[in-house]
């Protein structure tokens, strides 16, 4: 088996855009906006290990703070869409979903100048209606697709075969799915790319996870959120556990840990891995 690589992906969005939390659409304007800090935090750390990566951003903040879209494109990494409202994409209808896409993509290549060819779905709800909008919209890939059994928000594709251990999967010509690694320990698979694991577990365990993962499959994506490196964002006490797990567990130790999993792994952004050029 050849050499593996390693995926470096952000979600770029507010620790209030999290699905965890008791606030709606029509709080987000008046909550307290966190997100410039954090991004530039990570943009530091990235920086300082020489990583460019794939950066999902969020139409809804890329409209508010376009100087930070500019900076993330300015430092060499590659800008895609995570969506203008950050909506369940399950939950949307055809139209719903399109025009969301749309507006967020155009935003984005309005800002940056260049074509956008990567999308991620919130919550990595995906479905088969949306790959196809999403070759309409012009996109030359998805990676929202984690293929663990079972998980409450994680969205799903029926009409492709998808081997788990795949990395990269190509749907149609010129359109790939890039999918989220899991950790199949027997029974259970855990979906390894990021979250609450990386913050909570042990370093040396993720690190055997991953070890794990890429005996199977080529390459190891990760996924982190501005927000897990952000201890001091307000905090919820009233919500059920699996959300505050979710949301809240590990948030201290995160950003060292992000350092050594920087130091130790060289990772790429998604257009590298896939060949494919950003004009
Ligand atoms: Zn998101």
């Amino acid at each position: 088996m050849q050499t593996p690589s390693f995926i470096f992906s952000v979600d770029v969005e507010d620790w209030f855009h999290s699905e965890n939390l008791p606030v709606t659409y029509h709080d987000w304007p008046n909550l307290e906006s966190r997100v410039t800090r954090n991004t530039e935090k990570l943009l530091s750390i990235l920086d300082k290990y020489q990583i460019k990566g794939t950066f999902f951003i969020l139409g809804w903040v890329a409209q508010r703070e376009r100087n930070l879209v500019l900076e993330i494109k300015a430092r060499g990494h590659e800008i895609a869409c995570h969506g203008f409202n950050h909506q369940l994409v399950y939950r949307l209808s055809e139209s719903e979903f399109k025009d969301d896409t749309k507006k967020a993509k155009d935003l984005l290549e309005d800002i940056t100048g260049g074509k956008i060819l990567g999308y991620r779905a919130s919550n990595f709800s995906i479905t088969d209606r949306a790959i196809d909008i999403l070759r309409e919209l012009g996109f030359g890939y998805d990676s929202s697709l984690c293929p663990v059994f079972y998980h409450d928000r994680y969205g799903k594709l029926n009409n492709y075969q998808i081997d788990p251990n795949a990395d990269v999967i190509q749907l149609h010509p010129g359109f790939w799915e890039v999918t989220i690694p899991v950790w199949q320990i027997g029974k259970y698979s855990l979906p390894w790319g990021g979250g609450g694991y990386f913050r909570l577990l042990p370093y040396p365990l993720y690190k055997i996870g991953i070890k794990s993962i890429v005996k199977k499959r080529p390459s190891f994506l990760f996924y982190i959120h501005p927000r897990e490196i952000d201890p001091g964002q307000p905090y919820f006490a009233q919500i059920p556990w699996m959300g505050r797990f979710r949301h809240y567990v590990g948030l201290k130790q995160a950003e060292t840990r992000l350092n050594h999993l920087c130091k130790d792994y060289k990772f790429q952004p998604i257009k590298e891995k896939l060949g494919i050029m950003q004009v």
